[in-house]
């Protein structure tokens, strides 16, 4: 499997942060949704990011996922970089790599910044020689997981100090920042701390992530980028426009149907977003 290098996945985020937009990042969960994801992109030009969850990585297994996302990624005419999102342990990270992901997210945001730092430049320090991308985070975002909701108040930002000593000490590629952003659905409309964003923009030189995308009205998503955002994570708008389609595709002509009509009424749906999602982003035309 060719991967698409560490080197390769910088100089687009050089070119986002030169012709301001964002790269739009999605979940996949099996080969519909990638063809809903990779299909959209090609229509609209934009180059992609195809995240695994670590729940679909465990169901499918590293290799498989690869393997899978390989054969759409190997036929795509736009650049699709495969891109493991929030792993917890660093085993997972190098086993991930050794399949042929391209970028990896340790995610140890979790953990005291002394032990998030190790951990992420032990991962940096491994993939790097493989060159492969790795993306890091700071502070918290808000979320179901069990440690996600046992933050309060201004635990959900990141603090500046912490967040340069990650990327100066760990090595990492890109850093995802808490500014009051959250998995899942959002409670209400989303409160997000546009100055704490340029505080990261001015002071942290390399690509900001956004994650919990989903519920961002496109308005604040192109605040976000106009501020230094580079990456945007779209998880539950995917799979919940995923499975839209297929209940809607049952409701209107029955349960007796064979599976490829039901699945390219959810591959449209899907598909309906993600091209939102990549206007959104500003990345129309960006491949
Ligand atoms: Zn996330």
């Amino acid at each position: 499997m060719k991967r698409v290098t560490r080197d390769e996945i910088k100089a687009l985020f050089d070119r986002a942060e030169k012709e301001r937009f964002a790269v739009p990042a999605f979940n996949y969960s099996d080969m519909w949704d990638i063809r809903a994801i990779i299909e959209a992109a090609e229509e609209m030009r934009s180059p992609v990011i195809l995240m695994c969850d670590p729940p679909v990585y465990k169901e499918l297994g590293g290799s498989m996922s690869c393997e899978l996302a390989d054969m759409f990624i190997q036929r795509a005419k736009v650049p699709v970089i495969h891109h493991l999102d929030h792993s917890e342990t660093p085993q997972n990270c190098v086993e991930a790599i050794d399949f042929g992901f391209h970028s990896v997210m340790m995610d140890a945001s979790s953990s005291p910044i002394d032990e998030n730092i190790a951990i992420v430049k032990s991962v940096a320090e491994y993939a790097h020689d493989r060159g492969v991308f790795v993306e890091a985070e700071i502070g918290r975002i808000r979320g179901e997981s069990e440690y996600e909701t046992s933050y309060t108040g201004e635990d959900y930002l990141f603090d500046l100090r912490e967040a340069l000593r990650l990327v100066r000490e760990s090595g990492c590629d890109s850093l995802a920042i808490g500014i009051g952003n959250a998995h899942g659905f959002y409670r209400g409309a989303p409160e997000l701390n546009f100055d704490k964003l340029a505080e990261a923009d001015q002071a942290i030189d390399i690509p900001l992530v956004l994650h919990g995308g989903t519920g961002i009205p496109a308005e604040l998503v192109g605040r976000c980028i106009s501020g230094g955002i580079r990456k945007v994570n779209v998880g539950t708008a995917v799979y919940t426009s995923y499975m839209n389609g297929i209940r809607a595709k049952l409701l209107m002509d029955g349960e007796n149907q064979f599976t490829y009509d039901v699945m390219k009424s959810g591959v449209d749906t899907t598909k309906n977003v993600i091209r939102d999602w990549i206007e959104a982003c500003g990345a129309r035309g960006k491949a």
